[in-house]
């Protein structure tokens, strides 16, 4: 018996080892880059120190792996009844980060960024949340680090899904939905489209404004951020090892779903090192919803984060600040721009955009779930419909790793629509 894969001690800063340094962000006023000082009213110094790090490895502090002791390292299971039903040769592996407190991978950043917070003084934390993943996870760590949260929700997600928000509020959060009549940036909005479905732009402008205004408080960003990648990279450090563990040298194609692109990052960026050091010919998939394709219909850009234009200005694949996308099940995938450092390892070839459509990606979802037991969130079918499309064709074995970002034991009113057959396509709704 070989020893269990040990939580990671360091995470892993791709930016050290890329062979072209990722754009700067730019100031949204001057558009020079961004200093640390113009960072400083809305992020903990240590979250603003590992955005522009070039370091190739930073510590986890000992409270933050801690923390993650209770649900690190996350299962990489070899998905063999999954694999059954494709009819495929492909040894199909899937990195569950499911088993996280609150079922997502996004606690591994909600953890440190409370914990960074928490070390500077500050004593509230503002946020947007889509379906709500984001929102509990810093729920979740804000409660364990003594910090208050408040969280603007999407209001597609706030009505269509109050189970989160009802998980927010356990763990002693306080959740809006977004626009609201709270800010500045929800007034406008609501005055020119009172029916407005939201969208994560519009929610990140409104907990920006209210982090700025407030010296006590700042802001925090569950996905896109360099920090946020960052911490994400324990995915990918524990899957290399765990599949070296299982035998396997490599792996030939990761695939992950891909909103703001942090979980994909998370586990694709340690295997990206393995090629960037001629260890391996990995290949990525980032996988994306039709209805929001910012990698394979956007254009490389800068743009900002939100819609109000308050964020730094982000070079990377982008549908454009004001897209709103149709309000799909994927709520976690509805942005409209890609992590910088995804989007500059798509540009620089070592990662590969695919677009899924909706349907496609239940009828995954459902397949998966009937092979292996685990319901998928609907986010993380993307990734499996994109990995059973092509191990479907394979007629040589291949090593395939699939992202499982999450479950979808929240998310059950959209398999029973699915069932029912009430899913509408969302192929060509892009406009
Ligand atoms: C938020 C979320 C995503 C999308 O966010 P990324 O930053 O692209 O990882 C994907 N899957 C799940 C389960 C999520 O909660």
């Amino acid at each position: 018996m070989s020893e269990p894969t040990p939580i990671p001690t360091h995470w892993y800063n791709i930016a050290a080892d890329l062979p072209v340094p990722p754009p700067p962000h730019l100031h949204p006023g001057t558009r020079e880059p961004v200093t640390p000082d113009d960072m400083a009213p809305l992020f903990a110094s240590a979250l603003i120190e590992q955005e522009a790090s070039t370091e190739q490895y930073i510590e986890i502090p000992e409270p933050i792996r801690e923390v993650y002791k209770t649900w690190r390292p996350a299962p990489l299971i070899r998905a063999r009844e999954f694999e059954k039903a494709l009819g495929t040769p492909a040894r199909i592996y899937v990195k569950y980060e499911g088993v996280s407190p609150v079922g997502s991978h996004k606690t591994n950043t909600a953890v440190a960024q409370a914990y960074y917070n928490a070390q500077d003084g500050i004593t509230k934390i503002t946020t947007e949340t889509g379906a709500g993943q984001w929102g509990s996870a810093l729920s979740f760590a804000c409660a364990k680090f003594g910090i208050d949260l408040e969280v603007w929700q999407v209001r597609a997600s706030y009505n269509s899904k109050p189970y989160r928000r009802f998980l927010m509020e356990t763990y002693g959060g306080t959740v809006h939905p977004s626009p609201s009549p709270l800010t500045e940036s929800g007034r406008k909005i609501l005055a020119e489209h009172p029916d407005t479905p939201g969208s994560l732009g519009i929610a990140v402008s409104e907990a920006v404004e209210v982090a700025a205004a407030d010296p006590n408080a700042r802001y925090a960003l569950g996905s896109v951020l360099n920090h946020v990648v960052l911490h994400q990279t324990v995915i990918g450090l524990e899957a290399v090892e765990q599949l070296r563990a299982a035998g396997e040298e490599n792996a030939d194609v990761v695939f992950g779903c891909a909103g703001g692109g942090s979980n994909l990052a998370g586990l694709a960026f340690p295997f990206i090192r393995e090629v960037l050091h001629g260890r391996a010919t990995t290949r990525i998939m980032a996988v994306e919803p039709a209805a929001c394709p910012s990698i394979t219909k956007g254009e490389y850009r800068y743009d900002h984060g939100d819609v109000a234009g308050l964020t730094p200005l982000l070079k990377m694949h982008t549908l454009g600040q004001d897209f709103v996308p149709d309000p799909i099940h994927a709520g976690g995938l509805r942005y409209h721009g890609m992590a910088p450092l995804l989007s500059h390892t798509v540009e620089l070839g070592y990662v590969t955009g695919q677009a899924v459509d909706q349907t496609e990606s239940f009828a995954a979802g459902v397949l998966f779930a009937r092979a292996e037991g685990i319901v998928p969130a609907p986010e993380s079918s993307h990734a499996i419909a994109a990995c059973a499309e092509y191990a479907k064709r394979l007629t040589e074995p291949e090593v395939l790793v699939i992202g499982l970002s999450g479950h979808g034991m929240l998310d059950l009113p959209a398999y029973h629509e699915f069932m029912q057959g009430n899913l509408v396509s969302t192929v060509g709704d892009v406009s």
